[in-house]
């Protein structure tokens, strides 16, 4: 019972173990994957914006280009002279850095996947007025941080929006020292906006398919450790109940030992007494037996007391208990027999033994002989006694008359 509650205690421990084990891992590989794909997304938006610098850049390094003035091709309304025309009578307008850069965005705005908007917290162009989070940025940076984002929905999309400061470079100062810009000032900045909406469907797919293949994994973990330290266990109180076995078992007969013998004893003593029932036990003991040792070898002898035993297990009751006593001695424990009932049984084995033939390896047939002595005791002859030896003492001293008077025969204790 206390083997019962240790394995049960063990099973609860050890699942609880995998358990918060397995949901460390899951919750760690939960946000690692969350924020992976996060990381992957700012750097996306991050190589828009960085591409769009370089691109600015690229126009400034050449003062603005020049491009064909077609019919739909408009001048720079914030520039002085942007038009100019070459001497075989072509209209070209001149393409600064902003206006560039504003036109690049609504081509994108086409291409629904990424957006971009140039932004300044005091814009020429009311086109490039900042929204409330480009405002926030904007007068973040000018406290020192260097980018923003944040995610919004917007007609059931997710969107993740990027925002860094646009800095005067050199090749801005060609055009702009006289508005009083300086190298390195935060003259506004550009956001960018990703549409995110697949990424976050198979983000969110992603996670159940994660928690679901855990959750699973995580069951048959704890059943599997339950299944083996069932197994263990049902192997450990196999191994238990043979060892005990062991301990009450003599070897060579397979019967019960001396010392279990006496435990019975005891234990039936009592519970004679209790519920006020006779009870009875029988000696016995082979005739001769050094005979047979000495004439056939202890090999034989040993044959003789296996046979013996055989006769006494197959004549006994469930509830009888057969013990090799000794030697070449054994006993049989009668519960809630009389004396009557037990020479009777003492006359059954001596019989079964006389008939019994045992046929040496060398094809020899051997008879044998016992004797027994029995006593039986009352309920009340029970309650005079106070130790259960005394049944077994003179039972001893009856078959010693067993003996005196011949051999092969069964005595009752006679007072
Ligand atoms: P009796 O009729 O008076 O009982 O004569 P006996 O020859 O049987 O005399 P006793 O009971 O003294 O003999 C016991 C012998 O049993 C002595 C011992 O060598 C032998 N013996 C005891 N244990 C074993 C055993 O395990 N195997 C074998 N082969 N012999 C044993
Ligand atoms: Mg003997
Ligand atoms: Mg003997």
């Amino acid at each position: 019972m206390e083997t019962k509650k240790l394995w049960k205690q063990f099973i609860r421990r050890i699942s609880l173990i995998i358990t918060l084990f397995s949901l460390g891992m899951i919750i760690g590989l939960f946000f690692k994957n969350i924020q992976l794909l996060n990381k992957e997304i700012e750097s996306r938006a991050k190589s828009h914006f960085r591409n769009i610098v370089l691109t600015r850049r690229w126009n400034a390094n050449y003062h603005g280009v020049y491009v064909k003035k077609a019919e739909d091709v408009l001048s720079n309304p914030y520039l002085e002279n942007p038009d100019v025309v070459t001497e075989d009578g072509t209209v070209l307008t001149l393409k600064n850095p902003a206006l560039m850069t504003r036109e690049i965005s609504e081509l994108a705005q086409l291409d629904s996947l990424y957006s971009f908007h140039i932004t300044s917290l005091n814009p020429l162009n009311p086109n490039n007025s900042p929204n409330r989070f480009e405002r926030l940025a904007l007068e973040s940076f000018e406290k020192g941080d260097r980018d923003a984002h944040e995610k919004i929905n917007r007609d059931n999309r997710t969107y993740f929006r990027y925002m860094a400061p646009l800095k005067v470079e050199q090749s801005c100062l060609e055009c702009h020292a006289r508005q009083g810009y300086k190298l390195g000032d935060v003259r506004g900045g550009i956001s960018v906006e990703i549409d995110i909406t697949e990424v976050e469907k198979s983000l969110r797919l992603n996670s159940v398919l994660i928690l679901v293949l855990s959750a699973i994994s995580l069951l048959l973990l704890l059943f599997l450790t339950y299944t083996f330290v069932r197994q263990l266990m049902r192997s450990i109180e196999k191994s238990q109940e043979e060892m005990k076995k062991l301990a009450v078992t003599d070897e060579l007969t397979t019967l019960y030992n001396r010392r279990y013998f006496f435990d019975k004893l005891s234990q039936e003593f009592s519970r004679s007494k209790r519920h006020q029932r006779s009870m009875a036990c029988i000696m016995m003991d082979i005739d001769y037996f050094k005979k047979f040792n000495d004439t056939y070898g202890h090999q034989v002898g040993d044959l003789v007391l296996q046979s013996v035993a055989r006769v006494l297990k197959t004549q006994a009751r469930e509830t009888d208990t057969v013990a090799r006593y000794g030697g070449e001695e054994f006993t049989v424990l009668l519960p809630e027999t009389h004396t009557e009932g037990a020479q009777i049984f003492a006359e059954k084995i001596r019989a079964a033994i006389e008939a019994e033939i045992v046929t040496t390896p060398d094809n020899q047939q051997l008879n044998v002989t016992m004797s027994l002595g029995v006593r039986a005791m009352k309920y009340e002859e029970l309650m005079e006694i106070n130790d259960a030896a005394i049944l077994v003492k003179q039972a001893d001293q009856a078959l010693y008359n067993a003996k005196e008077q011949g051999r092969n025969q069964v005595q009752v204790f006679q007072r």
